[in-house]
Formats: C-alpha cells, sequence, structure tokens
C-alpha cells in the first residue's frame, strides 16, 4: 500500500518539554490514521510540524514519496487543515467566509454540498459571531474541505460537539475516507478512534507507546472479557482476585465503589462474584460485561487513563 507522508525521527523540544520525542511513523494513502492521546502529549504539535505551521528540531518528512523541508505551494493545494481553535472575522457571514478561503485555491470543493454535509445551510448568510461553538467547529472542518484536499488534517475536531452533531461528523469522515481522501485525526476520544481509524498511533510525552489497528492494539494487552458492576466497599476485603481493579468514582455515594474483573471465563467469575455476595450478605448494581478497548490499551501501558 502507497504512504502517502512518512515521518522519521521527529524531535520538537520546548526548553524542558520534549513536546515531540522521536516519533516516526507512515500514513497510508486512503485511510484514517489517528494520533490520539492524553492533553499535552504531543498530538498538535506533531500535526503542526506536517502541516508547515511549526518547525521541527529535527526529523524528516516525506509527502508523496519527495522529502520536504517546508510545506510549499505545491502541498498547501493538495491538503487541508482545520485546527484544534480557528479564528474567524466575527462580523463575516459563514458563506463570505467560505469564498473568501475558496479564493485561496485553484481546486475547488462545491460549497453547497459542503454546507449541506456539514449541516450549515440555514446559517450561510448568518454572521459568525451569531454562531454556535459546534456550528463554528463544523464551519472550521469545511473551511479545511475547501479545496477538496487529498489530505485532510483534522485536530480534535468533535471537541465541543454534542452526541448527534458529532455521529454526523463522524459519518462525514468516513465519507471522505470513502472518497479517497486520506485523514489524519488527532483525538483523546478513544470510541472516536475505535470508531473511525484504520490505523492508531498512541502517544504520550511526546512518545509513541504503540501503534497498529484498533484490533491489533487491543489484542496485545492479552485480556479478554470485563466484567463492570457497582457493590459496597466490603467486595474486595472478600473477593480475592489478582485480576479485580477498583475505580474511583467521586460521583459514587460513599458507601459503594465500581469494580471491574479481567477474565478468561465470564460464567465461572459471574458466579464466583454471586457466591461472594450471598455469602457476605454484600449487595451488587449494575452489572455489565464489556470487551477490553483502546482506553484499556492506555492504561495498561501508562497506568493512568487518558482523561488523566
Ligand atoms: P491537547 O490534546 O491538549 O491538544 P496535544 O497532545 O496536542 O495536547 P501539544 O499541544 O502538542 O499536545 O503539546 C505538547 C507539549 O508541548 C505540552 O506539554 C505543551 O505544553 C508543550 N507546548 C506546546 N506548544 C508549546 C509552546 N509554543 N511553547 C512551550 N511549550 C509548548
Amino acid at each position: 500500500m502507497e504512504n502517502i507522508i512518512e515521518v522519521s525521527n521527529l524531535r520538537k523540544y520546548y526548553k524542558t518539554v520534549k513536546a515531540v520525542d522521536d516519533i516516526s511513523f507512515s500514513i497510508a494513502a486512503g485511510k484514517v490514521f489517528a494520533l490520539l492521546g492524553p492533553n499535552g502529549a504531543g498530538k498538535t504539535t506533531t500535526v503542526e510540524i506536517l502541516e508547515g505551521l511549526r518547525r521541527a528540531d529535527s526529523g524528516r518528512i516525506t509527502y508523496f514519496g519527495k522529502e520536504i523541508t517546508k510545506v510549499n505551494f505545491e502541498l498547501k493545494e493538495k491538503i487541508g487543515v482545520q485546527l484544534q481553535n480557528t479564528v474567524f472575522f466575527e462580523s463575516l457571514t459563514v458563506k463570505e467566509t467560505l469564498k473568501g478561503f475558496l479564493g485561496l485555491y485553484e481546486k475547488k470543493f462545491d460549497i453547497d454540498i459542503l454546507v449541506k454535509k456539514l449541516e450549515l445551510e440555514e446559517k450561510l448568510n448568518s454572521k459568525i459571531k451569531t454562531l454556535s461553538g459546534g456550528q463554528k467547529q463544523r464551519l472550521a472542518i469545511a473551511v479545511a474541505l475547501v479545496n477538496d484536499p487529498d489530505i485532510v488534517f483534522l485536530d480534535e475536531p468533535t471537541t465541543g460537539l454534542d452526541p448527534q452533531a458529532r455521529r454526523m461528523l463522524w459519518d462525514f469522515i468516513n465519507e471522505l475516507k470513502l472518497s479517497g481522501k486520506t485523514i489524519i485525526l488527532t483525538t483523546h476520544y478513544m470510541e472516536e478512534a475505535e470508531y473511525l481509524s484504520d490505523f492508531v498511533n498512541i502517544v504520550d510525552h511526546g512518545k509513541v507507546i504503540a501503534c497498529g489497528t484498533v484490533e491489533q492494539l487491543i489484542d496485545s494487552i492479552g485480556m479478554k472479557s470485563i466484567i463492570r458492576f457497582h457493590s459496597n466497599k466490603k467486595f474486595d476485603s472478600y473477593f480475592k482476585d489478582e485480576n479485580l481493579k477498583i475505580i474511583e468514582d467521586t460521583a459514587l455515594s460513599s458507601e459503594k465503589k465500581i469494580y471491574e474483573i479481567q477474565t478468561d471465563n465470564v460464567e465461572t467469575t459471574l458466579s464466583n462474584i454471586f457466591e461472594t455476595t450471598r455469602k457476605n450478605s454484600l449487595s451488587i448494581s449494575e452489572i455489565a460485561i464489556r470487551q477490553p478497548n483502546l482506553e484499556d490499551v492506555f492504561l495498561k501501558l501508562t497506568g493512568r487513563t487518558l482523561r488523566d
């Protein structure tokens, strides 16, 4: 499969902070590539170097098989960028803003299709200052696509969107991929990376700590099923199992805790749990069985959750 971008030994340090610390990866054409990691992991710095907005201290970047030292005009025509924070002219309308950006490029996406897909039709003649945060976010994505780019950078595209708008955007990103575009996505939402990505790089403290397809990453931690439930605090003194994990949740009453147990044998573990609760007059609630996810991968690798 053709690699559209290759990055080798990329570094960017700010005084004592190693924002990007020797990162290497390849991005295949026509796929969704995700950089997943907590706040401050180095995702934005990495993509902004690729977008030509920041200069790396060292490393090598190739686009379409050719090494580049800066993002020139020819390359800018082929890439679209949605930044984490975009500032628009507040007194322009949505239409004027899109037309302004459209004028910067030779190749152009049909604006009518774009606003329809991003559900901005009704706002076309509204001034930017009247838009909600979610609408501005969708406009930033529309702006990233005005030049009908081959490569689209989306930096935390669904932050600030309600669940319905997030879902709509996920479908749209999938459509973009099916139309042949390569998507580079940064996110700290593991559901987003799981739903959209063909390949994930998990980053932490400026380093890639794991990479692969979602399936490969989950398989790599060798976890089977996870049983999750609420119980009285005494449960852990009666139930002895090395795979028992207690999740702190301050929203829960002081009498209760959340428990998770990894198991290869759901039936046996469930019957042990019920036996323990029955014998010791404990109670359990909200019992659920789930499969491991990327959050479990991150937790296993770092001892922290993505939101810590
Ligand atoms: P988030 O999910 O919060 O956007 P991120 O993974 O995108 O985080 P970056 O924005 O790349 O992380 O930041 C990586 C590290 O580099 C952080 O510790 C950040 O504080 C630091 N950093 C980023 N830009 C600068 C700068 N201009 N000067 C100094 N430090 C910086």
